[in-house]
């Protein structure tokens, strides 16, 4: 039942925020990825949070540690931002992640125990861990009706990762529905901006 709200809740907002869901569609580069974004620009944009995806973002769907060009990009961040200006906001916040960044980069917070995304309740929470603004506050994600509408919800800036990361020899079911689920709601957002 909390499955079905969630999709619902994907739907809705996603209805309600349709326009700025085609204007993100529509000026993301095809090959966006987190390697595109120079964490210096960033911050000299006006952002002094971000909030992670990791399905996709900072590895492929399922996997438990971050890729090691996704590492690289995070130390980078991390020199820019500071580690306590960096959160994981992922829908799925496993014991094998939150192991490996505290191992990895102690600063960096996993945001959990929230509604998922696109609720925007994840996002509010950061704001308050960091004590900023979500105006300020970047989300980086690879799904148009989750992190990115959670972003719109919540009044922060939605970074779309259009290229994701995937790996169908590892999970190719997984991968499979995801990738379909990518482009369904990319069909969504361009129907439903019709109107
Ligand atoms: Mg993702």
């Amino acid at each position: 039942m909390r499955y079905l709200s969630h999709i619902l809740a994907g739907f809705s907002l996603g209805f309600h925020h349709r326009r700025e869901l085609r204007h993100l569609l529509d000026s993301t580069a095809l090959n966006s990825c987190i390697l595109k974004l120079e964490p210096d620009e960033l911050k000299s944009s006006g952002v002094t949070v971000l909030a992670l995806d990791f399905d996709g973002v900072l590895a492929p769907h399922g996997a438990s540690v971050p890729l090691p060009e996704a590492v690289e990009w995070m130390k980078r961040c991390e020199a820019v931002f500071s580690g306590d200006r960096v959160f994981i906001l992922s829908n799925k916040p496993t014991d094998g992640r939150r192991q490996w960044f505290a191992e990895n980069f102690p600063a960096m917070r996993f945001v959990s125990g929230v509604r998922k995304k696109p609720y925007p309740d994840g996002l509010k929470k950061v704001g308050e861990l960091a004590g900023v603004p979500p105006s300020s506050i970047m989300m980086v994600d690879d799904r148009l009706l989750t992190g990115c509408l959670a972003a719109l919800v919540a009044g922060a800036i939605p970074c779309y990762i259009r290229r994701p990361y995937i790996c169908f020899s590892s999970r190719p079911f997984a991968e499979l529905f995801f990738w379909k689920l990518r482009i369904m709601e990319r069909l969504f957002v361009r129907l439903v901006s019709l109107f």
